[in-house]
């Protein structure tokens, strides 16, 4: 288990972490999902003991590890810039670590090892190459086995397939989790693309301005989102959000004809004023001009998506995006109509951007 406990990190003058808690558990895969500039570089490193705190506490394995060198942690990390020796070939660059003075294998279990962890990777052909002959996925691919052959206690990996096409990228994520399954190890995976971190990850944390917004299954963050934040970066597209006030116990989004009672929110901790009402891109109901009883907005922009189209939609509260089927006919500057069908919002604080309803999101 790797806890992180008030991470403070500043770089001359620079925040970069402020004060960021997280639990990742044995044996799970946890994906640190974030913009770029949230802090999951200084997060992954403070875990390592590659750069020094300005506060907090780092435990490994029931352990206080915040003063130890990185040598005497037992993680290993891997980096988008694959970090291989180019002088090395495969082979010595994927035994690096197990012929350092920390482990002194003898060569026979060394070759042995290097041999599994090749054949784990499928990269058992390119053993006797030259790294700068490697192509970028193979590269990628020699990076992780060279982390892997130590079977250290935690992996780290700082967006190790954000440099692969498409393809490559879907191939690697399905192996590592396959790893994981084989070798139960608890990996750390940081990554901006929300795609590739709930497709491989137990539990995510999301990131932002150096602290962890919220943490927990895909699950639990839809049925309910901590913040703005947490909604920005969640989902594909991500929320709908709506400039929105309350008057008279209802929720009135501002320019549309819907009314929502205030109680399909739940408890909400403010009976007036200015909120902001997020919804699920997928729970809002988009139809046709004159569907009745649901307010109006415009096609702003279609995007065709070969199977699905995505739709951009203006309203007087705000824009959304949301994915249509191709039956769905919409042009651009179209007008149509949009409903939140009940008990599917959430109620945010306009200012601060914390959730302020109660009611979890039906699903
Ligand atoms: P991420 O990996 O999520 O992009 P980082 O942890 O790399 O985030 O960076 C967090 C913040 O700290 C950013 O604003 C970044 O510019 C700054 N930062 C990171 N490393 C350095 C550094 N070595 N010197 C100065 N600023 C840095
Ligand atoms: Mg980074």
């Amino acid at each position: 288990m790797l806890q992180l406990k008030g991470l403070k990190k500043s770089y001359r003058g620079k925040t970069a972490l402020r004060g960021l808690d997280l639990t990742v558990n044995d044996n799970e895969i946890f994906a640190l999902l974030g913009p770029t500039g949230a802090g999951k570089s200084s997060t992954l490193l403070a875990s390592a003991g590659l750069i020094d705190l300005d506060a907090g506490r780092v435990d490994l394995a029931g352990r206080d590890v915040t003063e130890s060198d990185p040598g005497s942690r037992d993680i290993a990390i891997v980096f988008e810039g694959f970090n291989l020796l180019p002088v090395l070939d495969v082979k010595d660059n994927i035994a690096f670590a197990l012929r350092s003075p920390a482990f002194s294998e003898s060569e026979g279990e060394i070759s042995l090892r290097v041999g599994r962890t090749a054949e784990l990777l499928r990269i058992s052909h390119l053993l006797d190459r030259d790294v700068d002959t490697l192509s970028g996925g193979e590269r990628q691919r020699v990076a992780i086995a060279r982390a892997l052959v130590r079977r250290p206690v935690m992996f780290l990996l700082d967006e190790p397939l954000s440099a692969l096409d498409l393809k490559l990228r879907e191939g690697l994520r399905a192996e590592l989790r396959q790893i994981h399954r084989q070798h139960r190890s608890t990996m750390l995976y940081a990554t901006h693309d929300y795609h590739g971190a709930i497709a491989i990850a137990d539990r995510i944390g999301i990131i932002d301005g150096g602290v962890i917004q919220q943490a927990g299954t895909i699950e639990d963050i839809y049925r309910l989102p901590a913040n703005v934040v947490v909604g920005r970066l969640v989902g594909s597209p991500s929320m709908a959000f709506f400039e929105a006030g309350i008057e008279d116990g209802h929720v009135i989004v501002k320019g549309a004809r819907q009314r929502i009672p205030i109680g399909e929110f739940g408890t909400v901790a403010s009976g007036s004023g200015k909120v902001l009402l997020g919804v699920w891109p997928e729970d809002i109901e988009v139809g046709s001009a004159d569907a009745a009883g649901a307010s109006t907005g415009t096609i702003y922009a279609v995007d065709n998506r070969g199977f699905e189209r995505a739709i951009q939609v203006d309203t007087s509260g705000g824009s959304f995006r949301k994915v249509v089927p191709l039956s769905m006919r919409f042009t651009q500057g179209d007008a149509c109509s949009f409903r939140i069908p009940e008990g599917r919002g959430f109620l945010f604080d306009a200012a601060g951007g914390r959730r302020i309803s109660q009611a979890e999101g039906a699903r």
